[in-house]
Order: C-alpha cells, then structure tokens, then sequence
C-alpha cells in the first residue's frame, strides 16, 4: 500500500498545481475511519481505498476525483455522515461521494434485476456527475483485481457476471477502453476459467509460430507506406482472450478458423492521412468485401473513431488493418483521461458527445465556478429518463416526468386500467405524482376500477394514454350501444309494433352494420334514428309519432319505461349534466341523445326540454343509480335574492361553507337599492345536501329567497 506521501507525488506528476493538503486530510480521514476493517484478503480495509485512487490517478483525473475515490466507501461502510463529510471536505466533494454512495446502494438493491441494461442507463442518470461514474468504474475494477479473495464461489460468479453485464457496457459507452478490456478479462476468468486458459494457450502457440509472419507484415506495411510519404506507426495487437471467445461463439467456429486473431495498427498524423493510408491499403491488396467500416465519419456512439478493412495481405493471408490518428488512438484506449491530454488541440470533426466530454475536460480544468460545472456535467443521454423499480426489483424505464399511471401501464395495460393507488418507497402517494430516480412504485389494482378521462392529463408516455383513450372509446361504444338498445325498444313500443333482434339482422347492410350492436350505436349515438329502422321493418306501417308529440317523460307509465341506470357510465364522457338545470342525485331527471356526443341530463323540469319536445326519439328515461357513490361531487346552481346590507354577501357565503358545500362560481346577475340578484353554483353531494343548504339560507334574515334555478 503507498503512503500519502507517494500518492500526492503521484497526482502531481500530472496536476502540479493539486490541492495537496486536501488528498493528506483526506487519506488521514479515511485511515481513521476504516482502521478497525479488513477485507477478506485480510488486508486492512483502507487498502481499497487507496487503490481505487490510484487507478483514478493512471486517469489522470483531478483533485476532486482522488478525495471522492479515498472517502467513497465512508458513508455506507463506517459511522460517517454525509454532514461530517460536508463539514471537512466541502459541498462539492459531499456530493460527489453521496452520488457514489447512492449507486452503491441502488447496485445492492437490484443485484437481482436481470434487467441489465435498464440498470446501466439508471446508473448513468444517477451519475449526474461523470466523475461520479468513474469513481464508481475504479471501485468496481479494484474490486475485480481482489476478486480472487473471496472465498465464495457463488459471490465471485455473481460479481463477476455483474461486471459483464453492468460495468463493462458502461465502461465502454463513455469510452474507456482499457478499462473496458481489463474488466471483461478479469470476469471472463471467473466466469469461465477452462475457456480463457485454453485460449490463452493456444495463443501462445500460435504467437512462437506466427512471429515471423507479423514481423514480415509489418515491415512490408511500413515500406509500402513509405513508397507513398507516408509516416506512419504501425503495430500489431494480439485481440483479447474474451473476444476471440465471443466470435468463436458468434460464428460457431473453432479456434483454429479464427483467421484475424491479430490487428495490425496504423497510426497517423491526420484525418487526411488515414484515408490516404486505407487508399494506398486497397490499391495495392485485396479487400475482403464486408469488412469495411468508416468509424471516422461515423464515429460509434461512445466516439470511438478508426477505419476498419480486412485484406487478403502481404503472405496471402487474411489481415484486419485499423487505421486512425494519434490522437484518435489515445481517445480509444483512454477515453477521459485522453481528453484531458489533448484538450489543448482542438479537432474539427467531433461529435456531440465528443464535443461534450471535451467540454466537461475544459470545466474540469478551471472548475473555479462549481455551479456551471455542475451544470455541464450532467450526463446528458439519460438525463430525460427516470428508473423505477417494482417491487419485485424490475427497472421500469420512464420518461422524465413519468407518473405512477405511466408506470402501471408501463408493467402491464391491465395493471394500468385497474389501478386505484400506488405505494412510493412503501408510502401512499396520489397517482399525479411525478416520479424520480430510484423510486420503488408499489401500484394497487381493483377489478371494480377503469380508467377515468382525467387520467390522460396525468400520463406522459403514448402507451398510457393510448391505452386511457382506447378503453374510454370502447366503453363510451358499449354505452352506446346500451342506449341505442333502450332506444330501439321503446320506439317500437309506442307505435305497438314488435321488435327481434332476428329480424332486424337481415336488415343490417341496408343501415351499413356489421353487428347489431353496430346498429345499437349508432342508434345510441344519435347518428340513426329508430324511425328509418321501423321504415325497413315495417314499410306498410304510418308513424305515430307526430300525434304523440308530448315530451315521453310526461304522460307515460313509468313503471314499464325501459330505465337507464347512471351507475357504470363514465361522468364527462357518453354522460354530460346538463348546464342549464345542474341535476343532483334525487333530482327527477331526463336524458336527451345529441348526436355525436352522447347523452345529456337534465332536470325533469328545465325550461331547455321545450326545444327536444318534436323528437321523443332523443328522450330516454334515466334514473339515478341506488349506489351512487359518496365522494362523486355534483354541481346545483342557487338563485339567491340577498338584502342589500352590510355583511350579507359573507353571511351567504359563510351558510354554504358551514354546511360543507363548495362554491364553485358566483355571479350577481342584478342589483337595485334593496336587494342583489346572485346566481351561485355549489359543489354538493346530492340533492339532498343542497336542500340543506338552502334550508339554512332561508333562515337567514339577510337572504331574500333562494330557489334552484332551472335553465
Ligand atoms: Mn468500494
């Protein structure tokens, strides 16, 4: 283990100006605060810290990387606190070490997932610095090179397939490849010992035996270059035991085919050049047709940039060629650290995310303005995502802005059409709440629950509010075609004609109906009336209608009246209160079909009923269900004539709220010197409730007369 001492010449053999006194208080603090832990080698605890800084340090990476990597395990491992650290270190450094102490904690929580590509887009979102990431990209790799001290083989596979799985991808995407490589080496050896030491020994075969053809190759290369002024690096690279086993995975072919194990490496001063290379390349072997790819104007999304071609070489054998600039190739094998290096000489042809990762190396260099930097670290790619767990562990991926109905129909559109509430972190939680990082949703469902229209306000993703909109259309139908059966039936009835389903399907292609609930809903809906269905069953037969003009709510038996219950209708959709009149639950009332739209109640009594008397066909008997349900709000408007004295209008408002109703709305609609004409909507239960309401405002000496106002 290097003492504190070492580790500062280290960082400052790269960073001079390096905040010494920091990494010492730093060092020190985690000595102390480990001192009485070992790790399963038996080496003390402290040992990893200071390992993880020192990979950090072969990064190259700032002062505040190396304090993060030496206190990153204070917080879950010892009686540390976030405040401590905060108090002695700083806000910054705090919350770089909380950001790796919170995916040290999500990494245990989902150890489980099998998700694992969810969780590496969780950890980038929650690494919203990327210094945080590498951080958390050292620990897990000096955890791997200690790996073989754990005695239990179970946890050694799992960590290791872990790594596979989680770190490497990541690893990878931002670019670092040779972190990338040894951490798939180290897993590979654990997960399958056999496999890489065969490998790694018929390399070593086939090394002693090829030696003399790579050194042939490469010297042909170089003089060939040389022929055409060009200056260029060339080496071979022996591919990594892990990926030799992939391809022969892949192809399903034995090692013995695997024709390119070795890559010969051409390094050159330009962008120009490489492509001048590759042109000298294809003009003088043959190309293996397939085999090229342009990395360099289309650089892969981690920016990795290159030319690939494989040839029929220099002794008639198949040669893959990597042809980039220097610069190219640091950025390949070292990605950040690469950056730091080079941020001096700027390229032209970057990508975005090159652009940006040169950026975060500006920041880093002059972080005199920690908010700024905090502003352009974010790791912009899943930055507009959130990752929910459920409860069984799964990661649900989300857009930001995602709330607990996006997540149930996310899991399953049945579980998003019977939700009722949701859990947050074991926590009731309204389903508009928007949901975060990490949050464990919990989502409780009901058979006897659907979705409502409000619901679309709250869903961000299409699936929920396709799936919201879907169900209302196909239950606003099936209520249409309810109504449009009522319709049918009581038509028929008044003109004392009898009316089968039977016989009306050999009818169905003259109204353009595949079904005869096809019909219904139409009917229902306003589009057909039942007069032109009577027409085409009974041609012979004279309407009565024009005799009975009267409104069919008046003079009609009620008994046999085909009812329509409100219950199971959804309020706002197929069903509209009708504005004029505001019927309560109580209230007599009648449905009028609009054509298009559904059905609208009204009170028995309102005035607006005049117009519809010419068209029984829309008038449909309705009544209220028996178990309408408590907490459904309805709006009764009040006309209330108040005394025009001091404290009448508070004494109105004040009756209303005593008697726990809702004023919605409040108008004075006339005012002369003795009295004021008010028109109140109030939100009330039922019918009941309003009556109580304006009991109480009758006994009021300072109210003229209150009565419901109809229309
Ligand atoms: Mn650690």
């Amino acid at each position: 283990m290097i003492t504190k001492e070492q580790l500062v010449a280290k960082v400052k053999t790269y960073d001079p100006q390096t905040d010494e006194e920091a990494l010492v208080r730093a060092y020190d603090f985690a000595a102390e605060a480990h001192k009485l832990q070992r790790r399963e080698s038996g080496e003390p605890y402290f040992s990893h810290l200071v390992g993880v800084a020192l990979i950090l340090t072969e990064m190259k990476l700032d002062n505040d990387s190396i304090v993060t990597a030496l206190l990153h395990d204070t917080i879950e491992d010892t009686d540390t606190t976030l405040e401590t650290i905060n108090q002695q270190f700083g806000a910054k450094i705090g919350s770089l070490v909380d950001g790796v102490t919170k995916l040290t904690q999500i990494e245990l929580q989902s150890s489980q997932t099998k998700q694992a590509e969810n969780f590496r887009k969780l950890v980038l979102a929650m690494s919203n610095d990327i210094r945080v990431l590498l951080v958390k990209l050292a620990d897990r790799l000096h955890n791997m090179r200690t790996l073989h001290h754990v005695k239990a083989e179970e946890k050694r596979k799992r960590v290791a397939r872990e790594t596979m799985d989680i770190y490497v991808p990541l690893a990878e995407r931002i670019g670092m490849h040779h972190i990338k490589d040894e951490l798939e080496d180290l897993s590979f050896a654990e997960v399958n010992f056999d496999a890489r030491n065969s490998i790694l020994a018929r390399l070593r075969f086939l090394r002693e035996e090829d030696k003399s053809r790579i050194n042939t190759t490469i010297r042909e290369l170089k003089q060939l270059f040389k022929r055409h002024s060009l200056d260029v690096d060339i080496s071979g690279r022996e591919k990594s035991p892990y990926s030799i086993w992939r391809k022969m995975q892949q192809k399903n072919i034995p090692f013995e085919q695997l024709s390119d194990i070795i890559a010969f490496r051409v390094c050159v001063k330009s962008i120009e050049e490489c492509y001048k290379a590759l042109g000298v390349i294809h003009a003088t072997y043959l190309m293996v047709p397939g085999k090229f790819k342009d990395y360099i104007s289309t650089p892969k999304p981690n920016n990795y940039q290159s030319l690939h071609t494989t040839v029929i070489g220099p002794d008639k054998q198949r040669v893959e060629i990597q042809i980039r600039t220097h610069e190219m190739h640091e950025v390949n094998e070292y990605g950040v650290a690469a950056h730091w290096k080079y941020k001096q000489g700027a390229g032209g042809s970057e990508g975005r995310e090159y652009r940006w990762l040169r950026g975060l190396l500006e920041i880093i260099n002059n972080a005199s303005n920690p908010e700024e930097f905090l502003e352009h670290t974010r790791l912009e790619m899943y930055q507009d995502q959130v990752f929910c767990f459920t409860p069984k562990g799964d990661l649900i991926p989300l857009p930001h802005g995602s709330t607990p109905i996006d997540f149930a129909y996310a899991v399953h559109s049945d579980i998003g059409n019977h939700c009722v509430g949701v859990k947050i972190n074991g926590r009731m939680a309204p389903l508009r709440t928007t949901l975060q990082n990490g949050d464990q949703v919990d989502i409780t469902v009901s058979r006897a629950q659907s979705p409502s229209a409000t619901w679309e306000k709250y869903a961000v993703t299409g699936k929920a509010r396709a799936c919201i909109r879907r169900y209302i259309r196909t239950q606003k139908r099936s209520q249409f075609a309810e109504l449009g059966r009522a319709i049918i039936q009581k038509a028929f009835k008044k003109e004392r004609l009898s009316f089968s389903e039977k016989q009306a399907e050999k009818h169905l292609k003259t109204w353009g109906c595949a079904t005869i609930n096809d019909l219904y809903a139409l009917l229902g809906e306003g589009i057909k009336n039942s007069q032109e269905v009577i027409k085409t069953l009974y041609p012979e037969h004279t309407s009565t209608t024009k005799e009975q003009a009267e409104p069919a709510y008046k003079g009609e038996a009620k008994e046999d009246e085909t009812a329509v219950a409100l219950r199971g209708l959804i309020p706002g959709m197929a069903i509209h209160y009708a504005g004029c009149c505001h019927p309560l639950p109580g209230d007599k009332i009648v449905g009028i079909v609009i054509t298009g739209s559904g059905v609208t109640i009204h009170t028995s009594d309102c005035e607006n009923l005049e117009q519809f008397a010419d068209e029984p066909d829309r008038w449909l008997e309705v009544a209220w269900s028996d178990t309408s349900s408590t907490d459904a709000q309805y709006v009764g408007r009040l006309h209330v004539v108040v005394y025009n004295r001091v404290g009448a209008l508070a004494n109105l408002t004040t009756l209303i709220s005593q008697n726990q109703g809702n004023i919605l709305n409040l108008k004075i609609t006339n005012r002369t010197e003795a009295f004021y004409d008010i028109l109140v909507d109030v939100e009330v239960r039922d019918n009941d409730h309003l009556n109580n309401i304006m009991a109480s405002m009758r006994s009021s000496s300072l109210l003229s007369s209150v009565e419901r106002s109809r229309g």
